[in-house]
């Protein structure tokens, strides 16, 4: 990005933060799942220790948000957990629907058949996403579950046939699918797939159960190499252009990627335009963030419209992250440090597989666990400063 469109962008994000304006709202309405994802941020479970939280409560959270202060458009993203697994699905669409509200659903595929693609369309579904991991070994190993690929294919072939859907795929990139990306984007492609999506891994969750970069062949995170091996795929994808739009995913600052592998710059949108309602109540943004440091309040004891607007300093105001390496990091104006679930409270004590725990508790600090540009920049430079 040259000066002048970097000032310009600046400004369009400082405006962003200061209105703030909700229109994408996280509801994590189950966290029981019929997979068993090595990667799963949540920790998910068939038997969740959780029980999944009846739709009136959401709504009544909801409703808070005044109907002449909700934008147009305005989403709420069904996530979980599976939230397929939920019979009331159908039914909370048509609800908020009758609102004018537009609904998504976040979804392993394994349910998704074309009976449910019917009834789902019939509550006027108008965004869905399918996380395809790989191809068939890949995708059935990540997700622990065999046959898992089959459905998560069967679902997305359904999806893409529907023109009114605003249908993307997303696949967590990592050591083992990395090498098969053209031919997992060939075959998306010949399904009638119009938009995938990237990400990459991070140590949260079930993730933490696998040790650092590099220690084993199958392992989740790539090392500084394959991160910019992915950043040159989608970059050459996206220059050769086609059908099918490729894009990394909003989560990190990417430094001489920026522009070159998703349309615009990065910008954390986390409590500036989303927010979120975990399974338990709280009040966050994203649902990979560190709900226990940054919840910002509980449905069951707050008011949701007045947390979006007298709380959320720590999404809007990013000074705090000045700590750390992100101190002195001349990038910072424009990092701002890196998307908000990359911050987690790690302490001392040791997880069930000697990984640190990441839990904000008393003594706990707050740690940046993934920095894009200096990945970047320690590959092409040599460079472990980056000052
Ligand atoms: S150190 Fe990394 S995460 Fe922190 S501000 Fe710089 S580029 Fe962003
Ligand atoms: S918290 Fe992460 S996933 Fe959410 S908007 Fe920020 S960068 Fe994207």
């Amino acid at each position: 990005m040259n000066p002048a469109s970097r000032a310009l962008f600046r400004l369009f994000r400082a405006n962003e933060t200061r209105v703030h304006e909700l229109n994408y709202l996280f509801w994590e309405c189950t966290t029981r799942c019929n997979l068993c994802c090595r990667h799963c941020g949540s920790d998910c479970k068939d038997c969740s220790g959780e029980k999944d939280m009846p739709f009136e409560d959401f709504l009544k959270a909801f409703d808070t948000i005044p109907a002449d202060k909700r934008p147009h458009p305005f989403t709420v993203v069904i996530t979980g957990g599976e939230p397929l697994l939920r019979p009331d699905l159908p039914e909370i669409g048509k609800e908020l629907r009758r609102r004018g509200v537009g609904w998504s659903i976040v979804s392993n595929g394994w349910l998704y058949d074309e009976e449910m693609h019917r009834r789902l369309m019939a509550a006027q579904m108008g965004a869905l996403t399918i996380s395809l991991d790989g191809l068939e070994e890949d995708h059935d190993w990540m997700r622990g579950c065999e046959g898992s690929f089959a459905r998560a294919i069967n679902a997305i072939a359904i999806a893409a046939r529907h023109p009114r859907l605003n249908f993307d795929v997303v696949t967590c990139v990592n050591q083992r699918n990395l090498p098969h990306l053209q031919e997992i984007y060939d075959q998306l492609k010949t399904l009638g797939v119009k938009q995938w999506r990237i990400f990459t891994i991070i140590p949260i969750g079930r993730a933490l159960d696998h040790p650092e970069p590099g220690v084993r062949a199958d392992n989740l995170y790539l090392t500084d190499a394959q991160f910019v091996q992915l950043m040159d795929f989608i970059a050459a994808r996206r220059t050769a252009g086609g059908i099918m739009n490729t894009t990394f995913s909003c989560e990190g600052y990417l430094g001489p990627y920026e522009c070159k592998v998703r349309q615009t710059p990065y910008f954390c949108h986390a409590g500036i335009n989303i927010a979120s309602v975990l399974i338990d109540g709280t009040i966050c943004a994203c649902p990979n963030i560190d709900r226990q440091h940054f919840g910002q309040g509980n449905i069951y004891t707050d008011n949701l419209w007045e947390v979006w607007n007298t709380r959320f300093q720590p999404f809007r105001h990013r000074q705090w992250a000045r700590q750390g390496i992100c101190k002195d990091c001349k990038v910072f104006k424009d990092c701002l440090g890196n998307g908000m679930h990359n911050w987690h409270a790690v302490g001392d004590r040791q997880g069930a597989n000697g990984d640190k725990v990441p839990q904000a508790m008393p003594g706990d600090t707050l740690s940046l666990i993934n920095c894009h540009y200096n990945k970047i920049i320690r590959h092409q430079t040599g460079d472990l400063s980056n000052r």
